[in-house]
């Protein structure tokens, strides 16, 4: 079969083995297969993260001087079972999975190792145990989203953010709107996207932003007006005396136990935003710390392969809580599947464009311009070199 191949850095379409489905594995033909910002750095830089993840205990992460075949957000159609299967999902079915595959007794991460070949590729196999059955009547393109799309309802949830909380998304590349997206999804009222690009700006507004800003003639965090943030040192020690002097002030009521009920309703918590960092460059991190207001939650979402600075004793006198988030689980990706497919996320804005494996390479490149494009679908059938436009 036919298939992308990533080595040195270089794509190419390559003639390679068909792969066959093992003991509890489903052989599908690939329909539609998501470019991922994760790719185009692994194409460039993969052999930083297999040293990460070979910290964690992972060896099997793709080297650039391996062959690889890419592409872990995919839809496809089953063609074959495995021995051992138990074929609930039949010949002829649609499904997504989860990007894992067994091989004897190891795991690997499909589309990022040479043991798990990804879908950039007429056929591939997948794990039964993680495909899930697409509704009927869901657009295939939809479907191809739920991976990047479950990363953002992970986020969102990571994030504890309440309907009433203000959400601020910096940084609106393909998780950004996902998250903005999730948010929307989520019910919650106000949520603020920042990004440079006009382009960028306009799919956030698209994707249900309800303020947008630049970032270069306006600050993200005041963006949503005065919500009772707190801005300043003076402000957070003046909260703490108001409430304690007029609690003091009540006779009769041990002023201890009234605060501890507060807290656990959660009338004692200060305001403060929810920021997602969706853009993952260094100083970002410091960035945010430094000018978010006191207490904040801080969602890193973005991935930043460098080691960064960042200022502790800044993070502790605003007491930011800050949380590092990764992927999503089994649920979740099943939540934002039937979620894409009932309308209740609107996601088919971050779609700008599909190509066939020819062009896969091309359509690297031009993810490289936030302008134009923010997600390209791969269609393993099509053999369009450059991106074409998607109709919803
Ligand atoms: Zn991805």
């Amino acid at each position: 079969m036919k298939a992308v191949v990533c080595e040195n850095t270089k794509l190419d379409v390559a003639d390679v083995p068909d792969p066959v489905p093992d003991k509890g594995q489903l052989l599908i033909k690939v329909q539609r297969a998501g470019i991922c910002g994760s790719d185009l750095h692994a194409r460039h830089s993969c052999d930083v993260v297999a040293d990460i993840v070979g910290e964690m205990g992972y060896p099997d992460f793709m080297r650039s001087n391996q062959s690889v075949v890419m592409g872990h957000e995919f839809v496809g159609e089953v063609i074959g079972h495995g021995p051992d299967t138990r074929k609930q999902a039949k010949v002829g079915d649609r499904v997504v999975a989860l990007p894992l595959i067994r091989r004897g007794s190891d795991m690997h991460t499909v589309g990022f190792s040479v043991h798990a070949p990804g879908a950039y590729a007429e056929q591939m196999v997948v794990e039964e145990s993680l495909a899930m059955t697409v509704p009927e009547g869901m657009p295939t393109e939809l479907a191809a989203l739920t991976e990047p799309m479950a990363v953002g309802l992970h986020a969102v949830r990571r994030g504890e953010v309440k309907k009433g909380d203000v959400a601020i998304v910096i940084g609106c590349g393909p998780v950004g709107l996902a998250v903005i997206s999730m948010l929307k999804a989520s019910g919650v009222k106000t949520v603020v996207a920042s990004d440079f690009s006009p382009g960028r700006r306009d799919l956030a507004r698209r994707c249900g932003a309800d303020v947008v800003v630049d970032p270069k003639h306006e600050a993200p965090f005041a963006a949503a007006g005065d919500r009772g943030h707190i801005q300043t040192a003076p402000a957070a020690f003046g909260l703490a005396m108001g409430a304690i002097d007029r609690l003091r002030g009540v006779p009769y009521l041990p002023w201890q136990q009234v605060w501890r009920a507060a807290e656990k309703v959660g009338a004692a918590t200060p305001k403060r935003p929810v920021i997602f960092e969706c853009v993952g460059v260094p100083g970002m991190l410091e960035q945010v710390i430094s000018s978010a207001p006191l207490f904040s939650r801080v969602v890193v979402v973005g991935v930043c392969m460098d080691p960064d600075r960042l200022r502790p004793a800044v993070a502790i006198n605003k007491e930011i809580d800050m949380r590092f988030v990764l992927g999503y689980t089994p649920p979740e990706f099943h939540e934002t599947l039937h979620l894409l497919a009932r309308g209740k996320v609107d996601a088919a804005p971050i779609i700008t464009g599909s190509v066939g494996l020819p062009g896969v390479d091309n359509a690297f490149t031009a993810l490289g311009d936030p302008e134009v494009h923010a997600k390209i679908l791969v269609d393993p059938q099509s053999d369009a070199t450059e991106p074409v436009a998607v109709s919803l």
